[in-house]
């Protein structure tokens, strides 16, 4: 294949066209009947059977929505799957891939990860019966020290959030498929266009689509992809009995977004090189945390399983009194709880993504009232920078 010779493409397509084509024309390309370029949006809870025990294939639109089916084929072709399934939300994505398990079973879960994924594990499937282990997962002896008889799963975020750790997918698939359990990846920083966890030996990969993959700040939708028949005949009656599922308008959003991911993907990456190398120079900062630095301690291991870095980077400042005035004091920065969307924001972990874990497990990991994130978006870099030198000069200095 000619073009950018580091993007994957599509085994399960004939041509195999590369994650980029893929995201443009979808996976039908048009409506057939009237040639529209732009899938339509089926805004219809329901539809008519042509006589007894006939069917056009949808009944009803909690169960399947052709807008909906739309997007879960072309996420799955991108994610390199058989099965794409949508959510209303990441958090309905990540509920319904958790009651694939049982009460009594034991997941083995990244320490650093988004807190709303802590929240529903330790408030509602802990009480339900379900054990977890919250493991520093960048490292595969701690993973396997923390196995246990009834460990039936793995469920990782790479590179983790907000510390940027980066854990093998391969190793973990490893060590879990020896006992027959799954190894689920949640793909959100990455996106296909740089991870595709389920070629690494991941069972299931997911998203919160809201963010890079929607990419625009407009919508809130969650997508599943793996490639199991067992799975998905158990994944769909959830899907279909719990009601979570992606209304018509959301689907369309998400595949409208879903057309520049490669473009989006490229200028997050470039400029959040920028903005990472301009923050190590910057004197009111400790530690910029960023996958693309060379010197990060798994810049081989993620050189290895992803082709790229997003646009996600976060940092202590030197003192946590510059927290208030420089949230205050961006400007250009949103200072707003999300990330992977055009505009650039700027999230206080502490207060905001992370609030609802457990204040030592949450310093344990590293998130403290000195951590920023920043998720950077697609403007000019220079604004972007700009707008952080402006707000850092008025925090002042160090005990200043
Ligand atoms: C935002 C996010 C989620 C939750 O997704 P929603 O669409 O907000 O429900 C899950 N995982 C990660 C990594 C996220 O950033």
């Amino acid at each position: 294949m000619e073009g950018k010779d580091n993007e994957s493409h599509c085994k399960r397509q004939n041509p195999p066209y590369a994650v980029s084509t893929v995201m443009v024309h979808g996976a039908s390309r048009f409506e057939p009947r009237t040639g529209a370029v732009s899938v339509p949006i089926y805004q219809s809870s329901t539809f008519r059977h042509p006589a007894l025990n006939e069917t056009t294939g949808y009944d009803y639109s909690r169960g399947t929505n052709p807008t909906r089916a739309e997007l879960e084929r072309t996420i799955a072709l991108a994610e390199h799957g058989k099965y794409g399934l949508a959510f209303a939300s990441g958090m309905g994505a990540i509920s319904a891939v958790i009651k694939l398990f049982k009460p009594g079973d034991h997941l083995i879960v990244s320490e650093d990860l988004y807190g709303g994924t802590y929240r529903l594990f330790d408030e509602f499937y802990r009480a339900y019966g379900f054990s977890f282990s919250w493991v520093d997962t960048s490292s595969v002896n701690l993973v396997e020290a923390a196995l246990k008889p009834e460990t039936k799963g793995i469920f990782i975020e790479t590179p983790s959030n907000p510390m940027m750790k980066v854990t093998d997918i391969g190793g973990c698939a490893e060590i879990i498929h020896r006992r027959g359990g799954l190894l689920i990846v949640d793909n959100t920083f990455l996106s296909p266009y740089f991870q595709n966890p389920l070629d690494l030996g991941a069972d299931i990969t997911l998203h919160s689509a809201t963010k890079y993959l929607a990419g625009h700040n407009d919508t809130l939708a969650g997508l599943i992809v793996h490639s199991q028949d067992a799975l998905e005949e158990r994944l769909r009656l959830i899907q279909k009995g719990e009601g979570a599922t992606l209304g018509p308008f959301d689907s369309w959003l998400t595949l409208r977004g879903m057309k520049t991911l490669a473009l989006r993907m490229e200028r997050h990456q470039e400029n959040a090189r920028l903005v990472a190398h301009w923050l190590r120079k910057c004197p009111q900062v400790e530690t910029v945390f960023y996958t693309g630095f060379e010197d990060h301690s798994q810049y081989t291991l993620s050189s290895t399983q992803a082709r790229g870095h997003s646009g996600m980077i976060s940092f202590y400042l030197k003192d946590a009194a510059f927290a208030p005035a420089l949230l205050k004091n961006v400007s250009l920065i949103l200072f707003a709880e999300s990330l992977g969307g055009v505009e650039s924001l700027i999230t206080y972990p502490l207060v905001q993504t992370h609030n609802a874990i457990p204040e030592a497990m949450r310093l344990s990991a590293g998130v403290d009232d000195r951590l920023m994130r920043l998720s950077v978006g697609i403007e000019d870099a220079g604004d972007i920078i700009g707008d952080l030198e402006a707000a850092f000069a008025r925090c002042g200095k160090r005990g200043g």
